[in-house]
């Protein structure tokens, strides 16, 4: 087997992961805000870690590697939505929480060794502030506390810009009780109806950004080896992370090797809630499946751009239909060569068509290689359903091709332009006997599985 290499954020280099120690190699990857449905942008940083948790695994064993995966469950944009939805703040964490759970289930994803809550770490988070305070890295200002960005001489080590060009940058909260506009909130008050927590500086709550340290130093410690996340985290997010953890430590170290997954695109758009432009994980794997979106997020190398779209999709149904057709129990025992290629910085478009290889090597009668494939498969994730309970979805699955309901849809659409609704109707009614469901919404025509 060879070393694992990865791309590490800090150097933008491929390095050889060495861990700090074998016997127990530490990751922290940064959960979910939860405030509203996971998408399928999501859903690739879940997978994408998934993966690498699975590799972990296979090279240093089930017991010896550690997985923290935070749950963010105090946050601004919780409290808005609380408001909005008109829903009791811990309802919809819970529920949005359970939501996140069965996705994680659909996209068949490991449980991570650790999956601590934020709420219930909130005195450690007290007690880092105090400690940056008394360091003199942090200054409360009208019951806001915040980090000094001049206290620690390596910010930008990780988005690798100085504070002026980071200055420049439109993402940075402009406030009169800052001394500098890069420093970052700490804490901050709660108003009377807002969750809050007693603390030196009145009754407030934590930012974001501190967290993630207190967690990921509980369950890893001061120093740790892996520190994953999407790309769009790196600004501010785990530049600030460094920051308070590194002036905390006193070791000006933190995670040795930063790794961060590409976006989701949609019409070469960033996948997200505020572009409006999202696809939750519950409606991928209910038009597709699990597996189907599974393989399609692992399609592209995990830091180039992903492109979503119906093609894609269905290009993977289509792959993993003829897979499930060489689907067996008996599975080899060995590491199959193409291992590799997840070794190197995991390169698994390169993996999956080398899954292609084995499979045809496979379905020319060679039983070692189907072995072999059934191995190679399920080392990302796949055939964790077996071939009779994939049959059985297959045949709850419709027949008809994409094109034929997107061709009705446009029957559809102008029968109503013509004013005929009884044709419309009856298209949309014998869709529905296929088991197709329309969905009409903003003059737009969208279709499900039933
Ligand atoms: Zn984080």
């Amino acid at each position: 087997m060879n070393n694992l290499y990865l791309t590490n954020s800090l150097n933008n280099k491929k390095e050889v992961f060495n861990p700090i120690n074998p016997e127990k190699v530490s990751m922290y990857a940064c959960g979910p805000t939860v405030y509203d449905n996971p998408h399928v942008g999501n859903a690739r940083a879940l997978v994408v870690f998934d993966l690498l948790f699975r590799i972990l695994i296979e090279i240093y064993g089930k017991q010896k590697v550690i997985y923290v995966r935070n749950i963010t469950d105090i946050d601004d944009k919780i409290i808005e939505a609380s408001k909005n939805k008109k829903i009791d703040i811990s309802d919809l964490t819970k529920t949005i929480t359970k939501k996140f759970h069965n996705d994680c289930k659909s996209l068949f994803c490991l449980s991570p060794t650790k999956e601590p809550r934020a709420t219930d770490h909130v005195i450690g988070m007290i007690k880092m502030t105090e400690k940056l305070i008394s360091k003199k890295a942090a200054y409360e200002s009208k019951g806001h506390v915040y980090f000094s960005v001049a206290s620690f001489k390596n910010y930008g080590m990780l988005s690798n810009k100085n504070p002026d060009d980071l200055n420049a940058g439109a993402r940075i909260e402009v406030s009169k009780l800052k001394k500098d506009p890069l420093d970052f909130v700490l804490w901050k008050p709660s108003d009377k109806s807002d969750p809050g927590w007693d603390s030196p500086w009145g009754r407030g709550r934590p930012g974001w950004h501190l967290e993630c340290s207190v967690m990921s130093e509980k369950y890893l410690g001061k120093n740790f080896d892996i520190h994953g996340g999407g790309l769009d985290l790196i600004f501010p997010h785990h530049e600030n992370e460094i920051a308070q953890s590194c002036v905390y430590n006193e070791t000006g170290k933190f995670a040795n090797y930063w790794v961060h997954n590409g976006f989701v695109t949609m019409n070469k758009e960033k996948m997200s809630k505020s572009l409006g432009n999202i696809t939750t994980i519950e409606e991928a794997t209910k038009k597709y499946s699990g597996q189907v979106v599974r393989l399609s997020l692992l399609s592209a190398q995990y830091k180039q751009p992903l492109d979503w779209n119906n093609n894609l999709l269905i290009e993977q149904s289509k792959t993993l239909n003829k897979w499930y057709s060489m689907y067996s129990s008996e599975v080899s025992e060995k590491i199959p060569d193409c291992f590799n290629d997840l070794l190197d910085d995991m390169n698994t478009p390169l993996y999956i068509s080398k899954l292609h290889e084995l499979f045809n090597q496979a379905h020319k009668g060679d039983s070692e290689k189907k072995k072999e494939f059934n191995k190679a498969c399920r080392l990302i994730g796949l055939f964790c359903e077996t071939n009779e309970k994939r049959t059985e979805y297959k045949k709850n699955k419709v027949k008809i091709s994409e094109d034929i309901i997107l061709n009705k849809i446009k029957d559809r659409d102008s029968a109503k332009k013509k004013g005929d609704y009884k044709l419309a109707d009856k298209i949309r009614d014998d869709l529905s006997k296929e088991g197709i469901e329309l969905k009409d919404e903003k003059g737009k025509t969208t279709w499900n599985y039933k």
